[in-house]
């Protein structure tokens, strides 16, 4: 059976550290979107990781975890990721990349950071990790595949035909200089070699192991605001966010998918640029003091370091992106984080051109939203570590209550604080 643990919102969630917890039950743990441009944070018994292309199974000696087609595999990234989990004591994972999987290469980074300096003002706030041109180059069919570099005639052409268009691009738009297809050659022989123990056909393995009755879990990398269709594009990512693409990026056929983890935490969090609508915001003074005690580290990015900007819990994006999820259940982060408010509010609408909506906006109505706030009572009290669900002070347990029914989808998991056993069971489903 398959298991999706994906974002509700703006990605930051915690889904690494659900993911790193239910893997322990689990056999395949399989990345199945995006790229190094977000990092999951998981804290355990060898440390203190920051996770960005590898699957967040590489803990457990039994999980197998794959890289899947749909991702943008960044192999010098992958690589070095890789050598920084061994070192820091983790035994060597076993790992698939898939043979399907295109390559994120040196000029999409360089395209990324062009694009993001020409754009000025107008900039998405990209990370400048090459994901947007990765995904163009993908659709637009110039991408190369990780079989590609094992057939190098073919992987020349390929790489000749790409290069052509990019060097108009390069020096005629951005006023750069050329790439050489030489140079580019010899980069990715070498990448081969250092890929090549780990290349294989995911898609037959990930078949068989469902066949044989093992437990995939689908590793979802940011949330339903960051997917371009559904998202609040386009302030959105590039490649799909939501559990229904796992299908296509992991290879599992869609009635497979029989549970899908919505991941959310008790306030809000987003990166990316200030222009980006985020109706529940806090600033001044109480945001730093939340962005402060957010997290594990404060609430800061962890592919990037970037502040990320902080807001009160949001019912109406966390409903959409539940149900955009097609979420079986919800596991609520950080409730720990919350313990020093008398009081909290919580946003249950949105104010549009004087109508109050609970329904979640298109970006044009989105950028005009404010949001309207019911306050809940605080509990006053530390709850970080805590692992009995009942033991929580009563307001905490209410304000719980109080999101399930707003979002409308069963919370049965909730953190009390990053590290992988303090977390608690609120309804014992998993
Ligand atoms: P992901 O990309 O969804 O995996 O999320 P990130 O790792 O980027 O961000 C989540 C942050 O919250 C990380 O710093 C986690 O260590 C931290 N975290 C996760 N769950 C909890 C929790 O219950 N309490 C606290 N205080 N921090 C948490």
């Amino acid at each position: 059976m398959v298991k999706a643990i994906v974002g509700a919102n703006w990605g930051d969630e915690g889904k690494g550290k659900i993911t790193d917890m239910l893997a322990e039950r689990s056999d395949v743990v399989i990345r199945f979107q995006g790229g190094a441009n977000a990092g999951h944070t998981i804290i355990n018994n060898y440390g203190r990781f920051a996770l960005h292309t590898l699957p967040s199974g590489v803990f457990y000696p039994h999980v197998t975890n794959v890289i899947g087609n749909g991702v943008a595999l960044d192999i010098a990234k992958l690589v070095g990721e890789l050598a920084q989990v061994e070192a820091q004591g983790v035994p060597e994972p076993r790992l698939i990349v898939s043979d399907r999987a295109q390559l994120l290469m040196p000029y999409h980074i360089l395209q990324d950071t062009y694009e993001e300096a020409r754009l000025g003002g107008r900039a998405f706030g990209s990370t400048k990790s090459g994901i947007a041109p990765f995904y163009s180059d993908k659709y637009a069919k110039t991408g190369i595949q990780v079989c590609d570099l094992f057939h190098e005639g073919r992987l020349r052409e390929r790489l000749t035909a790409a290069v052509e268009v990019k060097n108009v691009l390069f020096e005629h738009l951005y006023h750069q200089p050329g790439l050489s297809v030489d140079e580019l050659m010899g980069q990715l022989l070498e990448l081969r070699e250092r890929i090549r123990p780990y290349v294989g056909d995911t898609v037959s393995f990930v078949h068989r192991a469902l066949a044989q009755g093992r437990t995939v879990l689908l590793e979802g990398q940011l949330g339903s605001m960051k997917d371009p269709d559904l998202g609040i594009f386009p302030m959105t990512t590039s490649s799909h966010t939501l559990a229904g693409y796992g299908c296509v990026g992991a290879s599992v056929p869609p009635t497979a998918i029989e549970d899908v983890i919505c991941v959310t935490k008790a306030y809000s969090s987003c990166v990316g640029s200030s222009t980006e609508p985020f109706v529940s915001e806090v600033t001044g003074e109480a945001g730093d003091e939340l962005r402060r005690r957010g997290g594990d580290k404060g609430e800061f990015g962890a592919t990037t370091g970037r502040p990320r900007r902080v807001g009160w819990f949001d019912a109406v994006a966390t409903k959409y992106g539940c149900m955009v999820q097609g979420a079986t259940q919800v596991a609520l982060t950080c409730l720990d984080v919350l313990g020093y408010l008398d009081e909290i509010p919580v946003c249950t609408g949105y104010e549009i051109d004087g109508q109050i909506t609970r329904a979640f906006p298109t970006t044009p109505g989105l950028l005009r939203a404010r949001p309207v706030f019911e306050t809940l009572p605080g509990w006053r009290c530390d709850v970080r570590g805590c692992t009995d669900y009942d033991a929580l002070p009563a307001n905490a347990r209410a304000y719980v209550d109080f999101l399930e029914a707003q979002i409308g989808a069963p919370i049965t998991m909730v953190s009390t604080g990053p590290k992988r056993e303090e977390m608690t069971c609120r309804n014992p489903k998993i």
